[in-house]
């Protein structure tokens, strides 16, 4: 347990699809003025160093947001476009020039604070003993006390701790690293309880797809699971290469309960394009399905 480090793979295609799409949603759910809760239940380190020596051994970057920043901004769908923009604001002046990898990539729990107005509230758990050092200290600096908890326990015992929350709005991210088989089953649980104590909530989960018959279970069981408490849910894929190439991540999804109304037509525009920037090889393609809208 806890070989995973999310530096190793910070900005790559996942990440991009998992926070352009965390970006849209959050930026829905901040119009309204009441209070919003965020937990985000595998939070890592907060913030990567694109240029350090993690990111460069893998090189999982390039292949991801380091492919979008070669392309001219306007020509992307505005998801993209303010993706970009906001990864940009962690690297400011000269440090981002166009047509280069940015230096900085912020992981969910930089995006997220950046996102929230001065009545959110961010819960971060992380349970790995360096990540969780390295989040407490990026947070610190952040001087955000009263809005940002760091929480070095564990993500999956969330539910009962926050939820329902004070002002009944919740975003939940589950992102976990998924190192052990039972991480798929603890997700399936994680949302069975989340909607059965909270089912106003949106409920986020990020997943790999990989040749496991968990992994392969896992989206089939948060359908299941949704459909039966009776609320709508998005589920959005990316493949980048052939799953038969055994190394590096494929292709992953998110898995969206009680999506805000204008993700499944922000998705729409902007998987397509994903495929096109991201692609590696002819199995490049990705899936858009929903139901209940
Ligand atoms: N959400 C982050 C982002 O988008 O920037 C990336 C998270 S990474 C995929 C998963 C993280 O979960 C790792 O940092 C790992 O140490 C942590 N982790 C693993 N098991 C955990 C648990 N039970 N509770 C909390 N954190 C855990």
């Amino acid at each position: 347990m806890f070989s995973y480090r999310h530096a190793f793979h910070a900005g790559n295609h996942a990440d991009v699809l998992k926070h352009s799409t965390l970006i849209a949603l959050t930026r829905h759910l901040t119009q309204k003025d009441t209070a919003l809760t965020v937990i985000d239940t595998h939070a890592g380190a907060g913030l990567y160093r694109l240029d350090g020596d993690y990111a460069q051994t893998s090189g999982e970057a390039a292949f991801g947001i380091g492919r979008l920043s070669d392309v001219s901004a306007d020509s992307l769908p505005e998801m993209l476009q303010d993706y970009l923009m906001l990864i940009g604001e962690f690297n400011p002046g000269a440090a981002y020039a166009k047509s280069t990898t940015p230096k900085v990539y912020p992981g969910s729990p930089f995006i997220l604070q950046r996102l929230l107005r001065e009545q959110d509230r961010l819960k971060l758990f992380e349970l790995h003993p360096t990540d969780s050092k390295a989040l407490e200290a990026n947070i610190a600096q952040l001087d955000a006390d009263r809005q940002v908890a760091v929480l070095r326990e564990d993500g999956f015992g969330c539910i009962t701790k926050f939820l329902p929350p004070p002002s009944r709005r919740a975003l939940l991210l589950c992102d976990p690293s998924y190192e052990i088989k039972t991480d798929y089953t603890r997700v399936a649980s994680l949302l069975a309880d989340g909607l059965k104590r909270f089912a106003t909530g949106c409920y986020v989960v990020w997943h790999p797809i990989i040749p496991r018959p968990e992994a392969h279970d896992l989206p089939r069981r948060l359908r299941t699971l949704t459909n039966q408490a009776g609320k709508p849910w998005l589920h959005a894929t990316l493949t980048v290469k052939s799953g038969k190439d055994a190394t590096g991540l494929p292709a992953s999804g998110m898995f969206i309960v009680n999506p805000p109304h204008t993700l499944q037509g922000a998705l729409k525009a902007t998987l397509p394009q994903l495929v096109e920037l991201l692609g590696q090889d002819r199995n490049a393609a990705y899936t858009l399905e929903s139901a209940g809208h």
